[in-house]
């Protein structure tokens, strides 16, 4: 994959000492399909040696926006606040893995300190993120001290809170969980799920807690060779989630993250697989398709251009369905 067609093998790479755990959940969930797609995220094959060389420890650049420590502000109006590195299983395709290896604890409250002064200077700011690693591995106690110091300074403020817990380890998620984030709310969790086969009674059970609870939910999935590189998958996957009420929201382009490659579908096949996939699905299953892009470039959303040609009368588009059709110039006031 590399530029010249060579290939470092690990040579002391962050990926060398990136920990196996599975949660003893997801490993009864694996012991029913041992060389399945749940599998493959979570065990470790011996592909992570390979690093490509057009991979990189920080693939979102992130050392590049982070004002505070632990806090990234890439995107005008959110901020993204790492809460802590560790993660219920460790999905071996993780593009965080330099929080998840580095094994960040969670949150101190000096920490906190400094990005409450920074927030209070930037009131555009609408949406805090809270990410990882995994915030909901942290005690409910210790996640509302965190969520309750930010509310106070933080009125208006949505709070959206990245987790895999509904499919890692769904036990977590019960009553107290759910009152708690709603006391302190505004918030919407980000399910990160992607396979069929990870939406199991458990896990819609967890989601239907929040959703039940008031706390909406809306998922992400990476694109995973050899995991959900199919329309048949992608399409079962998302029609899924929409009859559990989980809003399928973004679907990746693999990150850059080293020892990932034997993961990555090339970005052609991307385009392709759901250019075709949105012909079999809704807009309301459909996510977007985006790539975050190297070295601080941030999210851009992937989509085939429908757009065909200008003329001096009209916009011309190809439809879905391939057939081309003319929008007016002049249709408005
Ligand atoms: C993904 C991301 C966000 C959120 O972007 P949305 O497009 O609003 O989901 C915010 N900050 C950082 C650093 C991110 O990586
Ligand atoms: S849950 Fe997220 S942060 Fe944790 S290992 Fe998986 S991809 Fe990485």
């Amino acid at each position: 994959m590399g530029m010249n067609g060579e290939a470092n093998s690990g040579q002391g790479s962050a990926n060398t000492v990136f920990p196996r755990r599975i949660s003893p959940y997801l490993k009864d969930l694996i012991a029913r399909d041992p060389a399945g797609p749940v599998a493959r995220q979570f065990e470790p094959s011996a592909e992570e040696g390979f690093v490509c060389p057009c991979e990189n420890p920080d693939p979102l650049g992130e050392g590049y926006s982070s004002p505070v420590p632990r806090l990234v502000h890439r995107y005008r109006d959110r901020v993204l606040v790492l809460v802590t590195g560790r993660c219920a299983a460790y999905c071996r395709y993780c593009f965080r893995r330099s929080e998840t290896t580095s094994r960040l604890p969670a949150l101190d409250e000096r920490e906190i300190g400094p990005m409450i002064d920074y927030l209070a200077d930037h009131p555009e700011v609408h949406e805090i993120l809270f990410s990882g690693g995994d915030p909901l591995t942290l005690s409910n106690e210790d996640l509302m001290k965190i969520l309750s110091r930010f509310r106070q300074q933080s009125s208006g403020r949505v709070f959206r809170i990245g987790t895999r817990m509904p499919i890692a380890d769904p036990q977590r998620i019960h009553g107290e969980l759910i009152s708690g984030l709603s006391s302190v709310g505004p918030v919407w969790i980000v399910v990160q799920c992607n396979h069929r086969d990870e939406l199991t009674k458990e896990a819609a059970d967890a989601l239907g807690l929040f959703i039940r609870g008031g706390i909406p939910v809306v998922s992400q999935t990476v694109l995973l060779k050899g995991v959900n590189d199919s329309v048949q998958v992608l399409k079962d996957l998302f029609h899924r989630l929409v009859e559990l009420g989980v809003k399928p929201y973004y679907l990746f382009q693999g990150d850059l993250a080293p020892g990932t490659s034997h993961f990555r579908v090339p970005l052609a096949k991307g385009i392709a697989l759901v250019t075709e996939l949105r012909t079999h699905i809704s807009g309301l299953s459909m996510p977007v398709y985006a790539v975050d892009l190297p070295d601080g470039g941030g999210k851009i959303p992937l989509t085939e251009s429908y757009f065909m040609e200008e003329t001096k009368e009209v916009f011309r588009f190809r439809s879905i369905d391939g057939t081309i059709h003319d929008y007016p110039k002049e249709g408005g006031s």
